[in-house]
């Protein structure tokens, strides 16, 4: 009988990677490039420099080096929370009776609940190191806002967060845990900005959007001295952080001769799945290996499986770098009803481009179904799961149950990206049977489709 694989897999404090690893070294087809919204050219580093760090602004063009070094300062970090365990997922698979081997990469570990803090933490270094007084942002659901007062707290930087309205109003104690790390929290839009007013004027009702949050975190970053705007998801430096997920996942795969066959990810702005898949991006780039990359999203904010490949705005206040994505258009506003999270209306432009080639594949879920797989999940592993990562659950059991049909013994890999304790409305209502799917028409789309900016 073989070696049974422990249910969970760590590795030791000297196994875990020393650097990140970048994806776009390998890809012979680069992503197109940011470009500047006033001049329509590529935007040089002084220019995304009033806006963001300078280090990041290096990691953010850098399509050359394959290895980067992780500070010293950012290693010690790491390890206060990682590695983070791969599990083997024996009690699900009994349970769906497959014979499909799952594994999961569990990032929800730590106080933010999720991967955001292997960028965070990257990026509050890189504002300490270049002295400056603090950042802002933005946060949806508000994970990457804690992550981010986190590990402003630990470099002693002032935090600034646009949250947006309805989830500031939905979770409370998101805000409060952002509040104990000394971070500063404002509902958007928000009377503090300019962007923030004209869209109040415009649109008093309105829920806020991402988009609206990040003009607003951006206007404010660029108004006051000593501080930058930082971003937790979509730019390739958060991919390239986020690269740690995919590197000690392979290395402890690697360590008990593990090849996985389907590697699965939620796909909000692309950053866990991109972090996840990037090695084993890279070895199929090169011509090593093949293997297959499923993103999943929500069926409400569908940017690959119903998106254009253009240039588009990142932020609904058009004052970000265009960015070559799959996009719904900057003003694409997902449906209220919707609880799952991944409601940005673009997508990573590294991940957007391998799309594009058809190195990647992508499929939509509904929420219902998300919720659906995200209880049964927690029924036999134990974990209760965030909803966007549960869109990466319904989409491993799906794959799992045709390895039922057929009697494949496929290996299958999914990024678990955190935990849902902050998200008990959204169970509640899934509970009381009152959530429902809501799936943009062809007009809607079209609508936000117009709202493209032309480029050429
Ligand atoms: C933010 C978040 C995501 C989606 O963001 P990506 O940049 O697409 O990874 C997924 N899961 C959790 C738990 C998150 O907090």
């Amino acid at each position: 009988m073989s070696e049974k694989i422990p249910y969970k897999i760590y590795l030791e404090e000297h196994e875990m990677p020393k650097q990140w690893y970048n994806v776009r070294a390998d890809m012979s087809k680069k992503p197109a490039p940011l470009l500047n919204p006033a001049t329509l050219k590529p935007c040089t580093a002084e220019d995304l420099g009033h806006v963001f760090c300078d280090e990041l602004v290096k990691q953010e063009l850098n399509e050359s080096d394959r290895y980067i070094d992780i500070p010293e300062e950012i290693q010690e970090f790491y390890k206060m929370y990682r590695p983070s365990p791969l599990v083997r997922a024996y009690c699900l698979e009994k349970k769906l009776d497959t014979p499909a081997k799952i594994y999961y990469k569990f990032e929800g570990n730590n106080t933010s609940g999720s991967h955001k803090l292997n960028s965070a933490i990257a990026q509050a270094y890189y504002a300490k190191q270049q002295g400056l007084k603090g950042v802002t942002t933005e946060t949806g659901a508000g994970q990457w806002g804690t992550a981010l007062s986190m590990a402003c707290s630990y470099f002693d930087l002032d935090c600034q967060v646009y949250m947006v309205k309805c989830s500031y109003e939905q979770k409370p104690f998101r805000r409060e845990v952002m509040r104990t790390y000394g971070a500063n929290v404002t509902p958007s839009p928000s009377d503090t900005t300019e962007v923030g007013r004209k869209i109040l004027a415009e649109f008093p009702d309105t829920n806020g959007s991402l988009g609206c949050a990040i003009s607003e975190a951006v206007e404010k970053a660029t108004s006051q001295d000593g501080y930058r705007y930082v971003l937790g998801s979509v730019l390739s430096q958060v991919l390239l952080h986020q690269s740690v997920i995919g590197m000690e996942s392979k290395i402890a795969m690697d360590k008990y001769g593990i090849t996985p066959d389907i590697i699965i990810g939620c796909a909000g702005g692309g950053s866990n799945l991109g972090g996840l898949i990037s090695p084993f991006m890279g070895e199929k780039l090169r011509g090593e290996k093949d293997y297959r990359f499923i993103a999943v999203e929500p069926a409400s904010c569908p940017s690959l499986t119903r998106g254009v490949y253009a240039y588009d705005f990142c932020d609904t206040g058009k004052v970000c770098p265009l960015q070559k994505m799959y996009t719904l258009g900057s003003g694409f506003m997902p449906s209220a009803n919707h609880a799952g999270g991944l409601r940005y209306h673009g997508m990573s432009a590294i991940l957007s481009e391998l799309y594009d080639q058809g190195l990647m594949e992508a499929v939509s879920v509904e929420q219902t179904a998300v919720f659906e797989a995200a209880q049964q999940f927690a029924r036999v592993e134990g974990i209760l799961p965030a909803p966007e990562s549960s869109h990466a659950i319904k989409c491993a059991i799906d794959e799992a149950m045709k390895c039922k049909e057929t009697g494949e013994e496929k290996t299958i890999l999914f990024g678990l990206t955190g935990t849902g304790y902050f998200d008990m409305y959204a169970y509640g209502a899934y509970n009381d049977g009152r959530m429902s799917d809501y799936i943009p028409t062809d007009e809607e789309l079209k609508k936000s489709f117009d709202t493209l900016p032309k480029t050429d």
